[in-house]
């Protein structure tokens, strides 16, 4: 399960409404893009979903259930942040451990999935070395590692691949994509990056200034933007 439902969602710090209510629905499995320019808001509801932000109104619903009021923890949901998210001091293998420590989950288990992850993601050889020891992709793939242990029902990426240079970037698309198509869980995966978004995505969100600009595959919002923005950061030129 990975069904997501933004119901009537706002978010103010202080005075200024940085998310105006909005309606967001996510069907299990799919690969949405919210993409947009910086600063409208990306981040923010991304953090929203998954609880590391209280929502100012509205309600979040996960798999039917009401999560609003749901710890991170409780939500079932993985972040994956960049990969200088990863502690420097600890092995591959134990910074793809930790959450599942923190959760007491038995070492067999631990173990299990470790391998499985390390061998979805091609670090089978690399479990012993630390984050200073491996390339950015390779780093990059410990952050989702630590993710995919979890079996979350949704992995929410935000920006993952923008501390990557150009060619390694195309790269970490690709394997994420396939990562996708192998699990086929819920991604909701956050960049400014047009192209990521067009050739990643099942349902692209177009945001500006916390407003949904228009929602729909990478094929409808080419050939009908609605609106000069949207045509403007990805459709075709009207
Ligand atoms: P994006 O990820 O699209 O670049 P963010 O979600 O980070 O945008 O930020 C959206 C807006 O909310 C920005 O104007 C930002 O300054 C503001 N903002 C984000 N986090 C906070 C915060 N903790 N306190 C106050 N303002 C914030
Ligand atoms: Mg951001």
């Amino acid at each position: 399960m990975g069904n997501i439902t933004l119901e009537n969602v706002a978010k103010r710090f202080g005075e200024v409404e940085v998310i105006p209510p909005l309606d967001l629905n996510i069907e299990d499995g799919e690969f949405v893009v919210f993409v947009g320019p910086s600063g409208c808001g990306k981040s923010t509801l991304l953090r929203l979903i998954a609880g590391l932000e209280d929502v100012s109104g509205g309600r979040i619903l996960i798999d039917g259930q009401d999560a609003t009021e749901a710890s991170p923890a409780k939500r079932g949901l993985a972040m994956v942040f960049q990969s200088y998210a990863l502690y420097p001091h600890m092995s591959v293998r134990k910074n793809i451990a930790f959450p599942m420590k923190m959760a007491g989950m038995p070492e067999d288990e631990q173990k299990r999935r470790i391998d499985a992850a390390a061998k979805a993601l091609n670090l089978t050889d690399y479990l012993d070395r630390r984050p200073g020891q491996l390339s950015g992709g390779q780093r990059q793939r410990v952050a989702i590692g630590r993710a995919i242990v979890r079996e979350p029902s949704a992995f929410l990426f935000d920006e993952p691949l923008s501390n990557l240079d150009a060619a390694l970037r195309v790269g970490m698309r690709l394997e994420i994509s396939e990562l996708h198509n192998r699990l086929k869980t819920t991604m909701i995966y956050v960049t400014h990056d047009q192209v990521e978004a067009m050739t990643m995505a099942d349902k692209i969100v177009v945001l500006q200034a916390g407003r949904i600009e228009q929602v729909g595959s990478p094929m409808e919002l080419y050939r009908n933007p609605r609106n000069v923005f949207v045509a403007g950061f990805i459709g075709s030129p009207k």
